[in-house]
């Protein structure tokens, strides 16, 4: 890929060692991007890549619990992240919901791929629409359907 995407990295308590895998494996890919993440998902995948001697662009954000999901979507909504990936914790009960479910909302209102497992992830960031200009994503079309 030659376009330099801001990916948004987020993942809960019990997503995180997968997380982690995850960008360790694509860590040549992701080192070429700028990477904004949740506050406790960066320092893990920060420590991860240091250990590595893995170079990279990472900013963190609030704890998502504290704010981050929320922070990250704002970001989405000022068309500042190209691509979230969003390793989320389907067994068991977040205190923030409402702000997971605000990224996730914001993220398809703005037409912002998010990925909710590493099998997306790596379809999303080894996609070739990245660099075809002539590529224009389809915004979502809210009008009620006639038939
Ligand atoms: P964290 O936040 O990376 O700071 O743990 C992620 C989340 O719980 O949404």
């Amino acid at each position: 890929m030659n376009k330099q995407l801001t990916i948004a990295l987020v993942a809960h308590d019990q997503r995180k060692a997968d997380m982690v895998e995850w960008a360790v494996y694509n860590a040549s890919m992701l080192s070429k991007h700028k990477l904004v993440c949740t506050g406790t998902t960066g320092s893990l995948i920060l420590k991860a890549f240091e250990e590595k001697g893995i170079d990279a662009d990472i900013s963190c954000v609030n704890s998502g619990p504290m704010g981050g999901d929320a922070e990250i979507a704002a970001l989405v909504v000022q068309k500042k992240v190209n691509l979230c990936v969003f390793l989320i914790d389907d067994l068991n009960a977040q205190p923030h919901e409402a702000d997971i479910q605000m990224l996730l909302r914001q993220c398809r209102v703005h037409n912002i791929p998010i990925a909710c497992n590493r099998f997306s992830a790596d379809l999303m960031i080894t996609s070739q629409l990245w660099d075809d200009d002539s590529y224009v994503p389809t915004p979502p079309n809210y009008v009620k359907f006639n038939r």
